[in-house]
């Protein structure tokens, strides 16, 4: 078999040799990636866009014709000097396409990299370093490495401003040093892998998310029973430790493993079937509830190159929020909503409807409130004159999620997880399992394509869905308080 290895590959190959095997062998095997992480994909192709802007006189290699042709042409351009864009290059196996070349000092070259992160994380070493051993390999002098990563402090003010937008970080120094006889050995091991019969046996573990969700989990995680040791609350240790020693059932975990006091509520549910109920503590909490209670819940979509002036790259931006409001206990809700329509900024519009429905007393309360708290006060940071308003929503906001990270309710159906998503289910049979739109990701990614994309056929089916969605989270929170107040 002719192995060539890509960047992508490599890197590939560095989180799993498994998933390299299949990714040569049985590459039927690796699913599509899905909406979520091609919306990913795509941001990264759309900063890649604004990166070229730095260099106005770079060329792009295309890549349409061939892969030889590809070679040909970055080897034309290498001898015009001028900045390149998708420079192909090969070496021994292995084949690069660094993002930027651009000309340095004589013949050399400065590579760099664009992330459309804010922050570097250690494959981004990894990738530049595999890039640098490539080009170097054949032949090209290489004087500087930099990752280019999003600067999150840019303000947006008129047209982007590419030099601002971006930061780069000189990272030469780390990569000459240490990367080359690093990658050989690596890349032989790949081979290794690769050349073998069967796939090498390498366990489930942490790796499997790190630096990337594996696109085989379902397959290699598939062996584990529904109700397995993975559900236990914020424990990453145990798990991989009791799968070791064979045991994979909540229930079945030996009393030899100290198990922190939550840990323990869940594995005693597990095996009663039945919930854990802590009454005082839920008491404790209703006590704080004063009416009219405003049920409160937002959605947000982001982007690494700002839409809007006066905001930051990956800033969450509000479009939608619901709102029930149940004038005294045991009242019938009312309800009252709002989506942002067309493609202005959408925050003038949000605070200016919000604040109407608010009313000025009566509890606020929000599964997970800081995260509604956040936005109302980065809103009130460009909005300033609802600076006061957005304080006296801070004296009235309760978080629902706290009787349930306190664990003061814990219901086995819950699988180890306080969020909305698993409370609602456990506590009232409600369901978020046949919504089209049934969570953040998938409300912010599908708003942001009917609004700010041309592919917006659906828009309005997908408006309707998102006002179900957001709909359902607020009318949801009210259905919980009714429960807890049932189980005082
Ligand atoms: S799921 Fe984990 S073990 Fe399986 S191929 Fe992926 S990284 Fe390797």
């Amino acid at each position: 078999m002719n192995i060539r290895i890509s960047k992508t590959k490599y890197l590939n190959g560095l989180q799993c040799k498994k998933l390299i095997w299949y990714i040569y062998k049985q590459p039927e095997a690796i699913p599509e990636p899905d909406e979520a992480t091609q919306a990913i994909f795509d941001q990264g192709h759309l900063v890649g866009d604004y990166s070229k802007k730095l260099f106005p006189k770079g060329v792009e290699v295309d890549h349409t014709k061939s892969f030889e042709e590809g070679l040909r042409s970055t080897r034309e351009l290498i001898s015009k000097r001028v900045p390149i864009f998708e420079g192909a290059l090969t070496y021994e196996r292995c084949y690069a396409r660094a993002d930027i070349l651009e000309p340095g000092g004589k013949d050399e070259w400065n590579l760099i990299e664009v992330k459309s992160s804010t922050e570097l994380k250690d494959v981004n070493y990894d990738d530049i370093g595999f890039q640098y051993y490539v080009y170097s390999g054949a032949g090209l002098k290489i004087d500087k490495c930099y990752l280019m990563c999003i600067d999150n402090t840019y303000v947006r003010k008129g047209d982007i401003d590419p030099s601002k937008l971006f930061k780069k970080i000189d990272v030469t120094d780390e990569i000459k040093t240490s990367y080359s006889t690093m990658i050989e050995n690596n890349v032989a091991e790949m081979v290794k892998a690769i050349n073998s019969k069967t796939f090498p046996q390498i366990d489930i573990g942490a790796h499997c998310n790190d630096p990337y969700d594996c696109p085989l989990i379902d397959k290699c995680w598939s062996f584990l029973p529904e109700r397995n040791v993975f559900f236990l609350y914020r424990n990453n240790k145990l798990p991989m430790t009791l799968i070791q020693e064979g045991i994979l059932e909540l229930n079945k975990i030996p009393e030899k493993y100290e198990l922190s006091e939550k840990n323990q509520i869940q594995v005693d549910c597990e095996k009663t079937g039945k919930p854990y109920i802590d009454s005082e503590k839920i008491k404790d909490f209703l006590d704080t509830m004063q009416y009219p209670a405003y049920y409160i819940d937002f959605e947000t979509c982001s982007s690494a190159i700002p839409l809007f002036d006066n905001s930051s790259p990956y800033k969450q931006i509000p479009f939608q929020f619901s709102v029930h409001v149940v004038k005294e206990k045991g009242a019938k809700p009312e309800h009252f909503s709002f989506l942002a329509d067309g493609t202005n900024d959408p925050r003038p519009a949000f605070m200016v409807k919000l604040k109407e429905v608010m009313g000025t007393k009566g509890s606020v309360i929000a599964y997970n409130a800081g995260f509604e708290m956040g936005i109302l006060r980065k809103c009130a940071e460009v909005l300033p004159k609802y600076k006061k308003w957005v304080e006296s929503i801070g004296e009235r906001i309760i978080d629902l999620l706290k009787p349930f990270s306190d664990f003061a309710y814990y219901h086995p159906k819950q699988d180890g997880s306080c969020s909305l998503k698993n409370v609602l289910p456990a506590l009232t049979g409600k369901s978020y399992d046949d919504m089209e739109i049934g969570d953040g990701g998938t409300a912010s990614a599908e708003y942001f394509r009917v609004t700010y994309t041309e592919d917006n056929k659906d828009k309005a089916k997908v408006r309707r869905l998102l006002e179900e969605y957001c709909g359902l989270d607020t009318m949801g929170m009210v259905d919980i308080i009714n429960k807890l107040y049932s189980l005082k």
